[in-house]
């Protein structure tokens, strides 16, 4: 079989990891598998070199961060090829430009437009494991890039993809992909497997086992993906199609986001055009807007706008809305950081009714004021004060019974 091995920051985050994932490549590898291992930075590395960025400057250039962030990868893709060719076992490292990863030009969440992955592609021909620095590309003009927070997961799939790999592992610090987040609810379940769809709202939605965009990819080039985790042996989640007993559960999984920013106009003249005015300045700019909110107004003249951003770019939205709104004569523009997005995922919300209500009933006995809510086929979010994110989440793991109580029946002992 064709492996790719995908290890994440805690997976190498010291000289004792590292030497852990050489073991297991060795162990892979001679059990007769060609192995292609991908590796993140050392944990707490990236955050790290991002402080340092923000003691020089206040808004640090697009491209100078991306070369820098694209280093802590480097630095773990030359240590586990050392330390796997120690144990016996030919291994190259490689930066995401010697593999031909060619990306936009949208630095610090550049987008994979394609991937050759010769130098990938001949070194396991030769038998020798190539080990590359994943969360990194380069664009047409040889400019570094990186892919966005949590990359590496999509350096992995985009490889595996390109190899034509029979499994795409993702090693982590946890078993594998729960019902929610085990680090805040530690009666949250795992997973033996998950649909691709329920998989990519779960990340898109905050869920960080796994990088959002990977999931797409995975699901685009059809790439088996399991999660699991470094530190045993157990089997973890295998992320596949949808099948025909996940509908049998209704919410498979509560994910929570708390790198949003919610971002308020008010007195906004109630007429054609001026939602399409804001949006498209925010769309200008690249800034991703992901629930809004109109009230109606009363008075049949202004209205209040919500949105959310991601925080990360929260200051410079703000910015584009202050100056569409002086333009559109709005009253003003506010903003809070401390909001959360709560949401609850399954394919089973497609053919059962009263599941946003029971989401809403029980947060509101906890008294939990919702302030914004948007639903999909598949899910349902609702934004609420961030200082309520973990009770909110434990909360909804209850209602809909994702404890070990809840477990999926095999078919036929129902
Ligand atoms: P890595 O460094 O290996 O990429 P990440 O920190 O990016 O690891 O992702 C793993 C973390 O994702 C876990 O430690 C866990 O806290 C978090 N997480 C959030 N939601 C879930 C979930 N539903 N299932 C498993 N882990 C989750
Ligand atoms: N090191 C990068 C990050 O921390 C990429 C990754 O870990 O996947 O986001
Ligand atoms: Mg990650």
């Amino acid at each position: 079989m064709v492996i790719v091995q995908k290890y994440g920051g805690t997976s190498v985050g010291s000289i004792e990891r590292i030497k852990a994932v050489a073991e297991r490549v060795a162990r892979t590898k001679r059990a007769g598998h060609s192995v292609a291992v991908i590796v993140s930075a050392m944990s707490g590395e990236t955050d790290k070199l991002i402080g340092l960025a923000q003691q020089v400057s206040r808004n640090p250039e697009g491209r100078e961060m991306d070369l820098l962030l694209s280093s802590g990868e480097r630095i773990s893709a030359a240590l586990t090829a050392m330390a796997i060719s120690n144990l016996g076992i030919p291994a190259l490292s490689f930066t995401g430009r010697q593999v031909g990863i060619i990306t936009d030009a949208d630095h610090t969440k550049a987008k994979i437009e394609r991937i050759s992955a010769d130098k990938v592609k001949e070194a396991l021909g030769r038998g020798i494991v190539p080990v590359i620095a994943g969360f990194q590309g380069i664009t047409e003009t040889s400019e570094v890039t990186t892919l966005g927070r949590g990359g590496s997961d999509l350096t992995a799939v985009a490889v595996a993809a390109a190899v034509k790999a029979d499994v795409c592992e993702i090693y982590t610090d946890v078993d594998g992909v729960f019902t929610t987040d085990p680090n805040i609810v530690p009666e949250a379940r795992k997973l033996d497997k998950i649909s691709y769809d329920e998989m990519l709202e779960l990340a898109s939605l905050g869920a960080k086992v796994l990088q959002a965009r990977s999931v797409e990819f995975a699901k685009k080039y059809d790439v088996p993906v399991v999660v699991r985790s470094s530190f045993n042996d157990n089997p973890g989640t295998l992320v596949v199609k949808e099948d025909s007993d996940m509908e049998d559960v209704v919410v498979s999984g509560v994910a929570y986001d708390k790198n949003q920013s919610k971002i308020t106009v008010t007195g906004v003249p109630d007429k054609p055009g001026v939602a399409a005015r804001l949006f498209e300045a925010i769309a200008g700019a690249n800034i991703v807007v992901d629930m809004i909110v109109q009230n109606v107004s009363s008075d049949g003249k202004a209205t209040d706008i919500s949105f959310t951003v991601p925080k990360t770019e929260s200051r410079q939205a703000v910015k584009i809305t202050e100056n569409v709104v002086s333009e559109l004569g709005a009253r003003d523009v506010k903003i809070r950081d401390d909001i959360a997005k709560i949401s609850i995922v399954g394919v089973g919300m497609r053919t059962h009714s009263g599941v946003a209500a029971k989401m809403f009933g029980a947060l509101a006995q906890h008294r939990i004021n919702i302030m914004m809510i948007s639903t999909s086929e598949i899910k349902v979010s609702c934004v609420i004060d961030s200082k309520y994110t973990e009770l909110a989440v434990r909360v909804l793991h209850d209602a809909f019974n994702l404890g070990e109580g809840g477990k999926r029946k095999p078919k036929g002992k129902r």
